[in-house]
């Protein structure tokens, strides 16, 4: 999608603070922190939002909660929050999936 943000990240168009990646995702520090670490895990593939998931799509979710795990073992997080910000309604800004890791216990 050539008019998203975290695509354009994913392709190097637009910088960002990487901290994780694999075949699946990539992650890096969010812009505008909401705890004091604050991570966003972000699938390869484009997909708009949780809302418009397909069955296919299950192992990704799945696959980017492991991620997190492995991402706040890497960052020695005693404690976090995940979470998915879904549609407009939902807080979402960027429709494009992303998990969002947050903790204070850095
Ligand atoms: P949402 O509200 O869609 O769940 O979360 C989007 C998140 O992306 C926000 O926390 C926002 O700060 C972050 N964000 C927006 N634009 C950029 C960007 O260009 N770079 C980075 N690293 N984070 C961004
Ligand atoms: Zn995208």
């Amino acid at each position: 999608m050539s008019d998203c943000v975290f695509c354009k990240i994913l392709n190097k168009d637009i910088p960002a603070e990487f901290i994780y990646e694999d075949e699946e995702c990539i992650a890096f520090r969010d812009i505008n922190p909401k705890a004091e670490t604050h991570v966003l895990i972000v699938p390869k593939e484009h997909i708009d939002s949780v809302m418009e998931m397909s069955d296919k799509d299950e192992k990704l979710i799945g696959h980017l909660v492991f991620a997190a795990k492995k991402i706040a073992e890497k960052l020695n997080l005693s404690g976090y929050n995940l979470q998915f910000n879904v549609g407009k309604d939902g807080g979402q800004e960027i429709f494009h999936i992303h998990l969002h890791l947050m903790s204070k216990f850095a």
